[in-house]
């Protein structure tokens, strides 16, 4: 999504030694959000973020733009859990008035739409999971209808949905033009550096020495920002795992074929089944969707591999809409998203100069937001109303050590996959 966008002008890599007070690891959402709230909190004090890529082209570049108020694949529907589930949401609430005053105070052109949001299935048994879900939704108080196929259609310009939940909570973004707006208003006193990764690190006397390829940095206090690479930088190791996802997008559909489907307002659709498809009409009529999740650690999937999840993504697309033309994807990329067992985020103190925010199961936009913020408060010793409800929320669970995780992912995976079948 970022590539979609002008390319920001300097850029600068640690090729220097350098000391600073505070070392943020990755600049995303969240690693963006707690450079922008600790400059504003520390104006005396030197900020240095770094990413190992370019700012910004990491998940926060190149998601599927959903800033949600609810989900429902995580195994929390069920009104036994109602108190965790209700947690989770005031989290996701949290999340999405942070990202609008941030959007509010900058004047931050992000494609901003309240237009709610789709659980969908092709599968008409499906519904009995939606009924279930809008009974948890009817206890917290969330607007919410079913929809079945014929209304469906005329909403979404497809007949494959037999059947969805629409909740009127959900917003769309475009997440490119957020991310970017956030490196743009860096404050003065942080100083970026992309193309810089952090290859090592120890914490010594409390001066934390980090080794990069050509230099070194010694920071009093660092915070990870680093989602999916959190478990490779040795944070929180034991709780949280990488899933790579890949998505794409077409080209904008051309006045006849926009016409052909009915010409339907922006909406997103996300699946009732975990690994079903994603997908979106955006604002400048292209078709968006993400389908496929796998273990990978590295930063970027390989073109050949990517050139094969497009053939997914074309597979899925032509489900969907099958009058369109076959070769209408113009752009695939894959993004790494961090997980944890039990589907609760890391928002951390990990030692006195130490800390770590990060694992949103996917759903990072708005939590990353207020996540980042907040950490950076938790790290000035500040105290926050917010941070109380962060730290009411479940911690992630146990995992267990490699070999058996990723045997256990990937056989959860296979499972998911094979259930959702018709939803790819
Ligand atoms: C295809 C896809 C679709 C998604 N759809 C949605 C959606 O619709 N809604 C939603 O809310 N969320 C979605 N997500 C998840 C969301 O993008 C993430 O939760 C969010 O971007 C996390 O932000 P972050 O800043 O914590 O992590 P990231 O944006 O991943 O940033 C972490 C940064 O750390 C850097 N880094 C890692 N290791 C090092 C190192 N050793 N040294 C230096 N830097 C390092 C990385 O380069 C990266 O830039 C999606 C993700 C993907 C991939």
């Amino acid at each position: 999504m970022t590539a979609l966008m002008g390319t920001k002008i300097e850029r600068k890599t640690i090729n220097k030694n350098k000391n600073c007070d505070w070392l943020i690891v990755g600049a995303g959402y969240t690693g963006l959000s707690a450079a922008r709230k600790l400059g504003q909190l520390n104006s005396d004090k030197k900020i240095i973020i770094i990413d190992a890529q370019l700012a910004g082209e990491g998940a926060s570049g190149r998601n599927s733009g959903y800033l949600v108020d609810t989900t429902l694949n995580d195994g929390f529907t069920s009104n036994k859990e109602i108190s965790t589930y209700k947690n989770k949401t005031d989290i996701y609430k949290l999340g999405i008035d942070t990202v609008k005053k941030f959007i509010e105070e900058y004047q931050v052109d992000c494609d901003w739409n309240e237009c709610g949001k789709y659980f969908g299935s092709s599968t008409i048994k499906d519904k009995y999971i939606l009924e279930n879900f809008s009974e948890t939704l009817s206890n917290l108080g969330f607007d919410h209808k079913l929809l079945l196929k014929n209304e469906l259609y005329k909403k979404l310009g497809t007949n494959f949905y037999n059947c969805a939940l629409y909740t009127k909570g959900g917003i769309l973004i475009h997440p490119g033009k957020l991310v970017r707006s956030m490196i743009d208003t860096l404050p003065d006193n942080v100083q970026l550096f992309e193309n810089s990764e952090l290859l090592r690190w120890k914490n010594n006397n409390n001066n934390i020495y980090c080794d990069f390829k050509k230099a070194e940095i010694v920071t009093k206090n660092i915070i990870f920002c680093a989602n999916g690479f959190l478990k490779s930088l040795g944070i929180k190791e034991n709780y949280n795992f990488p899933l790579t996802l890949t998505a794409s997008m077409t080209r904008p559909l051309t006045d006849s074929e926009f016409k052909s489907i009915g010409e339907p307002l922006e909406w997103g659709v996300l699946p009732v089944k975990p690994l079903g498809a994603t997908i979106r009409m955006t604002k400048d009529r292209r078709i968006l969707i993400r389908n496929t999740a796998e273990v990978l650690d590295q930063f970027k999937m390989k073109e050949n591999d990517l050139k094969n999840r497009a053939k997914i993504q074309a597979i899925g697309i032509e489900k969907r809409f099958p009058n369109l033309p076959k070769n209408i994807i113009n752009f695939t990329w894959s993004g790494i998203v961090c997980r944890s067992r039990n589907s609760s985020q890391i928002f951390d103190k990990i030692e006195n100069n130490i800390f770590a925010a990060g694992c949103y199961n996917g759903s990072g936009i708005g939590v990353g937001t207020l996540f980042g913020e907040q950490i950076a408060i938790k790290a000035s010793n500040g105290k926050s109303k917010e941070i109380d409800l962060i730290e009411r929320r479940k911690k992630p669970s146990w995992l267990p050590p490699q070999p058996f995780l990723n045997i256990g992912i990937k056989t959860r995976l296979f499972y998911e996959r094979f259930k959702a079948t018709a939803e790819i």
